[in-house]
């Protein structure tokens, strides 16, 4: 062969290589953008279907908290006082009334006018108030002539007679005697019960 002739096939070998790797790049990036169009497509698909999803959560959420929930006929409510002088917040719970029986929160804040509603669902409506002065859970332990009693004393100090024990004075030692004379105050009915105990 000659000398030109294998330069000729040299750069034809290396023309076609290079014509088939641009080929080649050409098809690979095709397929990639096949590829990558296939899982946008894919997340497209999945968002869609989060989104159906999110927006069936929302109505679930406004059915149940939106105004035209009704209290079932057991549902409870609950007064939360909050007393400013003590800082204690008494927390009561009765049954809803016969006549409360499906009624929504619309009705309770008129019913209600002077307390916060909470929360409202409907098994429990919880109501928020403030009042001054103390609370009705405040004790002082004391003595008569016999016995200990208990009176139920009020934010000015006035005290009313709660309860005369059947716990005798006679036989307590003197210094329990002393701090009786002098009143030992109690706060709710636990702590009463256990004050009271004390002297058992
Ligand atoms: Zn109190």
């Amino acid at each position: 062969m000659k000398k030109s002739t294998i330069v000729i096939l040299v750069c034809i070998a290396i023309v076609l290589g290079m014509v088939s790797g641009i080929m080649y790049a050409i098809i690979d990036r095709n397929n990639l953008q096949e590829a990558q169009i296939n899982e946008i497509r894919k997340l497209n698909e999945l968002i869609e279907a989060n989104i159906v999803r999110v927006n069936e959560i929302q109505e679930d959420v406004v059915a149940t908290s939106g105004s035209d929930v009704k209290l079932s006929p057991n549902a409870y409510i609950i007064f939360e006082k909050h007393y400013i002088d003590c800082g204690h917040t008494i927390i009561e719970k009765r049954q809803i009334n016969d006549d409360e029986v499906n009624k929504d929160e619309e009705y309770f804040k008129n019913a209600y006018s002077d307390w916060e509603i909470e929360s409202f669902s409907a098994n429990e409506v919880k109501l928020y108030k403030e009042f001054q002065g103390n609370c009705d859970e405040h004790y002082l332990i004391t003595v008569n002539d016999e016995n200990i009693v208990v009176y139920s004393v009020d934010e000015d100090g006035n005290k009313t007679l709660k309860e005369e024990t059947d716990i005798p004075v006679q036989y307590l030692p003197e210094e329990d005697v002393e701090l009786l004379k002098k009143g030992i105050t109690a706060y709710g009915q636990n702590e009463l019960a256990k004050k009271l105990e004390d002297f058992e």
